[in-house]
């Protein structure tokens, strides 16, 4: 594996290192000690990064699709040459372990993402062909996209945005979250290797002196914002697209539940519920976040849940016996922290509970909590899942909808059918059964309710990074 350099991390604007003044340091969560350095960028350096980006979409977007095509492949094959060195940043950054569910699983994603959103198409149809006339409909790339990312999964979400939008013709003015802007520093780095100058460009910020994401949100030369991060600010996004009227995806928080049915195996569903829960240290936005369960096997499943969690390592990610990191930023560990705090004074403890050292938090599991209690109605983004027993299925699905959210749900039972029929009655854009939060490249992805606008991924996520025009003759 190549090594990461770890003293460079520059940002590209126009094909080219942006030379700034002030930088900010990012830290290992793991150990507390500086990682890296990024630019401190404010409105200037934003401007030259969509002026650079509005001036290559004229030639970027003239192309041939199949070129379009060609030049994904070319990004694909070098993020994945580079996964090694990109896995290592993501772990030093953001904690997650190289093993596991981790940085290296994460780059695989971003590559498995690549390729596939390179091997789709959005061709022309005709929508009528008769004596009245001939009318087609085209789909146009949209200009600059503004793409504004969360701490979790840096360069899979990254890819995410980056992708579908140079593929359509777009490009593109990236964003990172402070918490975890390394990775995205150099992905743009690596991909500008075989893209034109200012055709992927990355703005980095402390957000404190000046907001970015908020001075991308009203641009007036981005057509378009694609936004992963909070519920909170993805409605202040939406709020100040509006004058600008930008197509906006937003992939914001969401507050999963899964709900276990009398007939499930524990013994079969323990694996699953540990990693539909705990994936990422429950730093997913489609994790599960609380769990139903029937009264009839409530013991039974928490004792195979605690069981299984016993055995996950947990330690500094550049360790390979690590299978979960600490948490990633002081801010989430304290909100963590606060949620199981409340919830030891509510129900009754089954593993974990106590915070560990720095910023790492056990794997925590609590029952005998209740919709009402902060761990259950608010989004933890942490490793604490709590557990609601039920005994009448109808309420489960009423508890599990009184929700603000609506990204992701699950139904756990030895009977599909049976399950079949309570996913299609939970109100979230994705149901899984028996399993949690698995998401593919093929599939839309998608929040109601307060959990967002729009999809990502497959042709209809593809299509949000275009307008149609309808031609008639
Ligand atoms: P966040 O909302 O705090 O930050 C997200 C990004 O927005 C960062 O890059 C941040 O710098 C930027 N930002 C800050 N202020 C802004 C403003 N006023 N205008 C525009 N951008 C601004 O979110 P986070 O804490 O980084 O991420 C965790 C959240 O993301 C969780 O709620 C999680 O559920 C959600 N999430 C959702 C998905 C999904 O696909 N639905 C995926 C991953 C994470």
């Amino acid at each position: 594996m190549e090594e990461a350099d770890m003293t460079e991390f520059k940002a590209t604007i126009g094909g080219k290192p942006a030379h700034v003044g002030a930088d900010f340091a990012v830290l290992n969560p793991a150990t507390g000690k500086e990682v890296g350095r990024a630019p401190n960028m404010g409105g200037a350096e934003l401007d030259a990064a969509v002026s650079v980006a509005k001036a290559a979409f004229a030639s970027w977007s003239a192309q041939e699709d199949a070129a379009l095509q060609a030049a994904c492949a070319a990004v694909t094959a070098k993020i994945e040459e580079h996964a090694g060195e990109l896995a290592e940043i993501i772990t030093l950054e953001q904690g997650k372990p190289l093993n596991g569910l981790g940085s290296r699983w994460e780059v695989g994603g971003a590559v498995a993402w690549a390729g596939y959103t390179t091997g789709l198409s959005l061709p022309a149809r005709v929508l009528q062909d008769n004596e009245q006339g001939r009318v087609e409909l085209t789909r146009k790339p949209l200009g600059v996209v503004g793409s504004i990312t969360p701490w979790n999964f840096p360069v899979m979400i990254a890819v995410w945005h980056i992708l579908p939008a140079l593929r359509t013709g777009n490009t593109v003015v990236v964003k990172p979250s402070p918490h975890t802007p390394l990775s995205t520093l150099r992905l743009v780095e690596i991909m500008n290797e075989v893209l034109p100058p200012g055709v992927v460009n990355v703005v980095t910020g402390d957000d404190r002196a000046f907001n970015l994401g908020a001075a991308m949100s009203a641009h007036p030369d981005i057509s378009k914002i694609v936004f992963t991060g909070s519920c909170a600010t993805g409605q202040r996004v939406m709020r100040s697209a509006a004058d600008t009227m930008k197509r906006l995806t937003l992939e914001l928080g969401g507050n999963d539940a899964g709900i276990v049915l009398p007939d499930a195996d524990p013994a079969a569903i323990a694996e699953g519920l540990f990693w539909g829960a705990f994936i990422n240290n429950g730093q997913t936005c489609a994790a599960m976040k609380r769990l139903y369960v029937h009264d009839s096997i409530h013991d039974a499943v928490c004792a195979a849940l605690v069981a299984y969690a016993r055995g996950i390592e947990v330690g500094d990610g550049m360790e390979e016996a690590s299978i979960l990191g600490p948490i990633q930023n002081r801010m989430q560990f304290d909100k963590v922290s606060q949620l199981v705090t409340d919830a030891k004074g509510r129900g009754k403890v089954l593993l974990g509970g106590e915070p560990g050292e720095g910023l790492f938090f056990p794997p925590t599991i609590i029952a005998g909590l209740r919709n009402g209690d902060a761990l259950v109605d608010e989004e933890q983004f942490g490793p604490a899942l709590p557990i609601i027993r039920y005994s009448d299925v109808e309420e489960a699905i009423r508890l599990a909808n009184d929700s603000p959210n609506g990204l992701g749900g699950s139904v756990w039972s030895s009977d599909i059918a049976a399950a079949k029929a309570v996913a299609g009655r939970l109100a979230c854009g994705s149901v899984w059964i028996n399993k949690h939060g698995a998401i593919q490249p093929n599939v839309p992805f998608g929040g109601v309710k307060a959990s967002g606008i729009g999809v990502e991924f497959a042709e209809e996520g593809l299509a949000e990074y275009t307008d149609i025009q309808v031609v008639f003759a």
